[in-house]
């Protein structure tokens, strides 16, 4: 009916339409692949130094994520533009207007990883392309930006450089990174944020255990799951932590240090707070075995989780030991314990490194893991402290080992 209506040489009109509307497009995705939004470039940093510099806090003063460095490392970025400069400035407030997508969708993923201190007072970092890819697959989950790993590792080193005298080289103690992204964009609209922020603050800390390793009761959390099949468990948002301080509240209430989060009927082990699990036991065949759960989508592929994995292939595989990235059950372990074959439990972490654990409440029941009343760790977790330490604090040298150049 309207091409009837329409004059002859119309007929040509929406093929021109499409035509035009061709080059047009062609031209659009020409210029989103040749000209190329900005990535990070770390040549183009700015650095403002502080005029005041901090105190130290005392080292025995010491509070995980209390007190801060004297600078931050800030990078903003637009869908228009990519990237922009970095800047290292003086630790200071943020400016975000109230209505940033951030307060109000929880655009946030973040990363926690540590600069240690060696003998020759070197400052290195610990596996940080590890925390580099997992920060890129935690900000492409929530739509917003990704990055260039390898550039910013150099920012990090900068700006980790330039906070040295807050590293103390005496074991235990390092500067914790914190690699924060967060959609600043002015709506209310749901949508992907067309503007972000990633900076990286430092806080020095302290060793976990100052008086040695304290074995920690955990209560397993039958009645709220952390994560699941499909989830964002295995991201780092902070939309994934907030729910779990309730059951930790809970589990506290009753007299322990910390949850156990199990998954589904089968009371599948998952995490320990927010640390990954280990369990070392002996299998009905006798034979010994390490297990951690596999990254099944509910698991976050925890840095530490990995190293443990690596490092125990290397050096406890060649001793008989079986490593299984498996599935394994509340029940599996109740068993294991009643039979005296679960031999240890720990859970693993930046903070931490590894944490020992003595005893799982569940179903009215302690599961012993394996300790004597005297003894506060198993000689697997004492043996990977000492593994990885060895390897963070340069005493190893080691290619997980990432020098700062000075
Ligand atoms: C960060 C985190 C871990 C540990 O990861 P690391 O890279 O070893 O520090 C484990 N579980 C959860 C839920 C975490 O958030």
């Amino acid at each position: 009916m309207l091409r009837q209506l329409r004059p002859r040489s119309a007929f040509k009109q929406p093929s021109r339409l499409i035509a035009a509307w061709e080059r047009s497009y062609s031209i659009q995705a020409e210029s989103a692949s040749t000209v190329k939004l900005q990535d990070i470039d770390p040549a183009k940093v700015s650095v403002t130094k502080t005029t005041t510099p901090k105190e130290l806090v005392p080292q025995n003063e010491l509070v995980f994520g209390r007190s801060f460095t004297d600078h931050m490392l800030s990078l903003e970025w637009t869908a228009s533009e990519g990237w922009l400069p970095a800047r290292i400035t003086p630790y200071q407030n943020l400016s975000l207007d109230p209505a940033s997508c951030v307060f109000h969708y929880a655009f946030e993923c973040f990363e926690g990883m540590k600069a240690y201190k060696d003998k020759q007072g070197k400052v290195r970092l610990f596996r940080p392309t590890k925390n580099m890819a997992r920060m890129n697959k935690s900000s492409a989950r929530i739509a917003l930006p990704t990055f260039d790993g390898a550039a910013m590792i150099q920012l990090i080193a900068q700006f980790a450089a330039m906070e040295e005298r807050f590293i103390s080289s005496t074991r235990g103690y390092s500067l914790y990174l914190r690699p924060t992204m967060i959609g600043t964009q002015r709506t209310l609209g749901v949508g992907p944020p067309g503007s972000a922020l990633l900076y990286v603050i430092a806080s020095p800390v302290g060793p976990y255990y100052p008086t040695g390793f304290k074995a920690v009761s955990l209560e397993a959390t039958d009645y709220a799951v952390r994560a699941w099949p499909g989830g964002v468990g295995d991201k780092k948002l902070g939309a994934n932590y907030a729910p779990c301080i309730l059951p930790q509240l809970e589990a506290a209430k009753r007299g322990f240090h910390q949850n156990l989060w199990l998954f589904g009927e089968e009371e599948f082990v998952t995490e320990v707070g927010t640390m990954n699990m280990f369990v070392a036991l002996k299998n009905k065949q006798g034979q010994k075995e390490l297990v951690t759960a596999p990254l099944d989508g509910t698991i976050l592929e925890g840095v530490t989780r990995d190293s443990i994995l690596s490092l125990a292939r290397e050096r406890l595989a060649p001793e008989g030991w079986i490593i299984s990235e498996r599935k394994y059950t509340m029940p599996e372990l109740a068993e294991a314990a009643k039979e005296g074959r679960l031999l240890e439990a720990f859970g693993a972490g930046t903070a931490a490194v590894v944490s020992p654990v003595r005893n799982i409440s569940w179903k009215g029941n302690l599961v012993e893991c394996g300790l004597r009343p005297d003894q506060e760790a198993g000689e697997i977790t004492r043996k990977m402290l000492g593994w990885i330490e060895a390897i963070q604090y340069g005493d190893e040298e080691h290619e997980w080992s990432y020098v700062v150049p000075q």
